[in-house]
Formats: structure tokens, C-alpha cells, sequence
């Protein structure tokens, strides 16, 4: 090799040492390889490896020796590692994992009917302060990449196969994926993409269109871009039927309103029976009473959907309380006769602060 070459070897090496492999989408990764020298069509392969759970270094790679060592003195590989795990009554698993910069995330594994469910977070805290959530307490430290979305299914699953659950297939470990854990997954929007370009892509964990849900507190411009780029299921956090409790209990309700954002709903391009989903946090002798439930169906008019109440669970931290069951039966009630499918949906995991929230890494507090 001569000097010229050597040169431009180096800096290519600065240039890319500090990408993470596992930020990238399949054909980032062909991208990659060939700026490096590398042959573009070992992307599948190496793409393929780098979504199994338990890699967590290049020298894993089964690829040949030269080629891994090339790779290796290029880039990186990233791991998201378990601090903590607490199990709830209710089978409920909550992991709190550790970033490389030393900051902490949760994600919580909900199991139900033979089939798990993987709440996912999007960003360390979070910006968007409502009320009621004790996550908006941490305040915003700094949105997910990629590669930190991904991972927390990664070490999940590793966890999940440590303890020899499933059938041994990570693919068919985790059902379901819902973006409702820490952070606004639409203000994290590009790396939101990326990843779940990632977490479909066939070749890696292949998780289809059904099996993801994301859900918003009502960012409409990113809620508008979402389907041109990603077809995935959507959920969105109502809470209050009119604006002025909405502007109380979602700031975010001052920048984008109910009925722009339900307008938005109503034009959001939907599959054949497709719905959205409406999370409806119910607060006692706050947003509960029937004139809510009869404003809030009026409101749903013409928007194919589900209503999921969710009653609120109690902490010592915020002011407000669960409504008795009468009242919550009463409101679904009244959405049901307006013809609303209506799921009174109680949150798991709450004894272990894991239920809707409730993530706020008290653990934290103590630091690790
Ligand atoms: S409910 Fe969601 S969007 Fe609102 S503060 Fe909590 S994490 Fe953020």
C-alpha cells in the first residue's frame, strides 16, 4: 500500500470509528462497508448477526477473520446493558438499562395470554410535561439513537432466553412492541424511523406492521409525515375531551389542540379495518364525569377507533386520584352506546412502578 493510500486509510478510519453498527438500517450498512473498502453485498449477512440477541462485540461476528478485523478497526458496536430487573405479582418485568454515557432507560415486558409485549422508550426523560406522569418529572436529557432503541429488545430478549423462555427463537420471543414507555417517540422522529426500519427489516427480527404500535401525545406535523414513511399501528393520548383541561394536563394540547390533532386522526391514511387507538387516562372528579365520556364521543365522530380507559394508578408524587369502578364502568358505558369499542385497560407492573406514567427511575435517585 502506498503513502497516499495509507493516508486516506486513516482518515477514513477517524471518519467512521465512531459509527455504531447498530445504528444502522440494512442499506446504511452496504453504504458503509463499501466507503470502507469492504464488499457491499456482505451487508445481509453481517446485518443479520448484528440483530441476535447476546453479539455484543465485532469479534462475534462469524464473518472471515481479515474482514472482521477491517470492520473492526472502523467502527463499533454498541450494547445497552441490564442495571437492574424487578419482577411484579403480575409477571410483569421491568429493566432498567444503562447507555454508554452512563444514563438510564426503562422498558417493560408485560406478558399476557402466552404472548409478551415490550414497552419501549424513545427518549432519556422526556419534554413534554404532562401532569400526570412521572417520567415529565425527570425532565429531557436527550433523545434515543437507533441503536438504543433497538437494544433495549435486544437485552431483553437475551435476558428472556437466559431464563429459557419461548422456544429458543428470538424471533419469536417478543409479539408485540409499543412505543409507550419514557420519551415522545415523534420528537425523536428520525431515529424513531431508523429503528424501526431496523426492527422490520426481514432480515434482521422482522417484527411486522401489527406487531409495533407508536404512541403520541399529539406532535401533528410529525403525526402527518408518520405514514408516508412507516406503516405502523398508532395510539394516541387524549385524556380530556375539551381544550382548556386538555391545555391543564398536556402543554402540549397550547402548541397543537384537540380538534387539530383529531382532525389529523380523522385524515390519517389507515389500513382495510385499521383503527386508531385512544388512550384516555381517566383522573378522578377530573375527567371522568358522563358529560366528558358524551363530549369525548361526539368528539371521536367519524374516526375509526378504539377507546382504551385507562384508570389512573395512584403515587405519592402527583395530586390526582383513580376513579371508583362505578364511574369508570359508567363512562365506558356511555361510549359503548355511542358505538365506540371501549376497553377498560388497568396497567400492569404497578407494584413495581412499571405501569403507565409511572417510569421515573426512582433507582436513579441512588445512582448505580
Ligand atoms: S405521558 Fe408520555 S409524552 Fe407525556 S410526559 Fe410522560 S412520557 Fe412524555
Amino acid at each position: 500500500m502506498n503513502n497516499t493510500n495509507n493516508r486516506n486509510n486513516t482518515a477514513n478510519t477517524n471518519h467512521t470509528k465512531n459509527i455504531d453498527l447498530r445504528d444502522l438500517t440494512r442499506a446504511q450498512l452496504s453504504e458503509l462497508l463499501l466507503s470502507i473498502d469492504l464488499p457491499p453485498e456482505r451487508a445481509p449477512q453481517i446485518f443479520s448477526q448484528l440483530q441476535r440477541p447476546g453479539l455484543h462485540n465485532i469479534e462475534q461476528l462469524e464473518l472471515k477473520r481479515d474482514i472482521r478485523e477491517h470492520l473492526g478497526a472502523h467502527v463499533r458496536l454498541s450494547r445497552l446493558r441490564i442495571k437492574e430487573v424487578e419482577s411484579s405479582a403480575d409477571g410483569t418485568r421491568k429493566y432498567i438499562l444503562r447507555l454508554e454515557d452512563g444514563l438510564l432507560i426503562e422498558s417493560v415486558l408485560i406478558p399476557g395470554h402466552g404472548r409478551y409485549t415490550l414497552c419501549l422508550s424513545s427518549q432519556a426523560g422526556c419534554a413534554m410535561g404532562c401532569r400526570f406522569c412521572l417520567t415529565a418529572g425527570l425532565g429531557f436529557r436527550r433523545n434515543l439513537r437507533p441503536a438504543e432503541i433497538t437494544g433495549q429488545v435486544l437485552a431483553v430478549m437475551e435476558d428472556m432466553l437466559r431464563r429459557k423462555m419461548g422456544n429458543g427463537r428470538p424471533r419469536e420471543l417478543i409479539n408485540n412492541l409499543v412505543f409507550m414507555g419514557m420519551g415522545e417517540p415523534l420528537a425523536n422522529y428520525d431515529h424513531l424511523l431508523t429503528a424501526l426500519h431496523i426492527l422490520m427489516d426481514q432480515q434482521g427480527l422482522e417484527f411486522t406492521r401489527r406487531r409495533i404500535t407508536i404512541s403520541t401525545c399529539g406532535l401533528i406535523p410529525a403525526l402527518k409525515r408518520l405514514p408516508g414513511a412507516v406503516k405502523v399501528n398508532l395510539a394516541v393520548s387524549l385524556h380530556a375531551a375539551d381544550n382548556d383541561l386538555r391545555d391543564q394536563l398536556m402543554p402540549i394540547n397550547r402548541r397543537h389542540p384537540l380538534d387539530d390533532l383529531l382532525a389529523a386522526c380523522r385524515a390519517y391514511p389507515l389500513p382495510r379495518k385499521g383503527i386508531i387507538l385512544f388512550a384516555y387516562l381517566m383522573l378522578k372528579g377530573i375527567n371522568d364525569q358522563p358529560a366528558a365520556a358524551r363530549a369525548l364521543s361526539k368528539k371521536l365522530t367519524g374516526i375509526p377507533c378504539r377507546v382504551n380507559l385507562l384508570p389512573f394508578n395512584e403515587s405519592r408524587e402527583l395530586p390526582y386520584k383513580r376513579p371508583d369502578k362505578e364511574t369508570i364502568n359508567e363512562f365506558k358505558a356511555i361510549l359503548q352506546q355511542a358505538g365506540y369499542t371501549t376497553i377498560i385497560r388497568d396497567s400492569r407492573g404497578g407494584d413495581i412502578s412499571a405501569a403507565c406514567g409511572q417510569l421515573a427511575l426512582r433507582e436513579s435517585k441512588t445512582k448505580a
